[in-house]
């Protein structure tokens, strides 16, 4: 049976099966597929995982609890999951060049707090606990634990603001991060959009914090890891880079040197499903200082290992260890250079003048639009984006002035430079084309203008078949 044949054959039997359950999830999952392969992708955090990787999802590993980890589980029988974690982690450690990889957490934000978990017992329970010369917060006093207690709490955090592309999970009130650490921001450079690193040296030596986060959900540049690395150490700062959106271009060295975080800090945390083409999940690298910590992840902050995700994150792994995943990560540079560049020269203003990697932040204030208003009619014009602050936005968080783009799933596609023009162009057409009516969220835009673009944008994907070896 040929690969093609074979990948048609076990999803239509996979929906079979579920159908005879429940048709209704089955039709669900088949149509998901019919709209994925109908729509004009640009959101920066999605991708399209890789048959081998999205079957590799559907089976018994799911059965079996295994919390814990490899050496130190809880549940007896656990040989497979064992296996699964170990080969999942060896690639990991063999792409990023890390010393150690912890593989279970199942999202970016439970990465994130498993690497908090890992820095508070490294940075703050350890010494106290040295200091009443216990090995155990068990056999703590009621006293000497209040004291710890008040102590986690007290800690400071250095993060990118939200407006300058910073993520939530980066120690801002909504998020618990938030609540576990004391946080300031640093940002970017009003003139040219980028992080202003004397700034954030500023901000450092008078803030102190324990931790300094660097990454990004929504920053249209490269990052100077050796420069932030410095910072930390002048203030003894633990620093983690959470590089859930970049993973890919680190994994495919796009980002190397200075700009790969993984040599530079402490403590690197992703996830598994953007730019790096896995399935949805996280990760978190790590030298021997912080190993043991971090493998307590499970049961600490995260309940019983996705061992069939681990499985899948595995395959995605070892599939990012291949030649053609450099050359993937060099074109979707390549691509956002060209979308911004298409989006530029037609007179649109992007977020410090350009991008150097997977994403363009549009200020859709120069079209006299909200962020709210823009995706919308977008959307209707059969272009998928999300909305985004940009820097010093006048429109606030929820209806914002900026649409983020990304082209991490339709250079998976098989989209190049020349289709980025072609949706530069269909992307301003819209935007020049759309008025603001009355309220941050209402807009008018012509729906035949609107029905035009998006038949355009259908004959644009009729090239790139998604999943062209599947037929339902
Ligand atoms: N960290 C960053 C920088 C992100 O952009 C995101 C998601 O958008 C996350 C963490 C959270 O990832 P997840 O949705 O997998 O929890």
């Amino acid at each position: 049976m040929s690969a093609l044949n074979a990948e048609s054959t076990a999803f239509r039997a996979a929906l079979e099966v579920v159908r005879a359950v429940e048709p209704r999830i089955a039709d669900a999952i088949a149509q998901e597929l019919t709209d994925q392969r109908e729509s004009l992708k640009l959101i920066a955090s999605e991708n399209y995982a890789s048959p081998a990787v999205l079957l590799a999802m559907g089976n018994w590993l799911s059965d079996k609890y295994a919390e814990g980890t490899i050496g130190r589980r809880f549940y007896a029988g656990c040989q497979n999951v064992d296996t699964v974690e170990a080969v999942a982690a060896e690639h990991a450690t063999a792409l990023f060049g890390a010393p150690h990889a912890y593989v279970q957490p199942h999202s970016g934000i439970d990465a994130n707090l498993v690497a908090y978990w890992a820095i508070l017992a490294d940075r703050v329970e350890a010494p106290a606990l040295a200091k009443v010369g216990k090995r155990n917060v068990n056999d703590m006093t009621d006293a000497e634990w209040a004291e710890l207690r008040q102590a986690f709490g007290n800690q400071r955090m250095l993060g990118m603001s939200l407006d300058a592309g910073g993520h939530l999970t980066h120690g801002f009130r909504p998020n618990i991060s938030g609540k576990m650490f004391d946080q300031r921001s640093y940002g970017v450079d009003p003139a040219t959009g980028q992080i202003d690193y004397d700034g954030l040296r500023a901000a450092a030596a008078e803030f102190k914090p324990l931790v300094i986060v660097g990454g990004y959900s929504a920053y249209p540049r490269k990052v100077n890891f050796r420069i932030m690395r410095e910072i930390a150490d002048e203030v003894g700062a633990t620093f983690m880079v959470d590089m859930a959106h970049f993973a890919g271009l680190v994994a495919g060295k796009v980002f190397t040197g200075d700009f790969d975080p993984v040599p530079h800090a402490h403590i690197v945390t992703t996830t598994t499903h953007k730019s790096l083409r896995g399935p949805r999940g996280g990760m978190v690298l790590c030298g021997p200082e912080l190993a043991d910590q971090v493998d307590r992840g499970c049961p600490m902050v995260l309940g019983g290992p996705l061992s069939h995700v681990m499985s899948a994150k595995a395959v995605a792994l070892a599939e990012a260890r291949r030649p053609e995943f450099q050359d993937y990560a060099r074109r979707i540079v390549e691509n956002s250079q060209a979308l911004a560049a298409g989006l530029t020269s037609r007179g649109a203003t992007v977020v410090s003048g350009g991008t150097d990697n997977h994403l363009v932040l549009i200020d859709v204030d120069k079209y006299g639009l909200t962020g709210r208003q823009a995706e919308q009619a977008l959307l209707d014009s059969g272009i998928v984006t999300n909305r985004n602050s940009i820097p010093q936005d006048p429109n606030g968080a929820w209806y914002t002035s900026g649409i983020r783009v990304g082209t991490p799933a339709l250079t998976t596609r098989g989209l190049g430079t020349g289709e980025m023009d072609v949706i530069a162009e269909l992307m301003h057409t819209v935007l020049s084309q759309t008025s603001p009516a009355g309220s941050k969220a209402k807009y008018d835009l012509d729906p035949a203008l609107a029905e035009r673009v998006s038949k355009q944008a259908t004959e644009l994907l009729a090239d790139f078949p998604l999943y062209g070896s599947v037929t339902l």
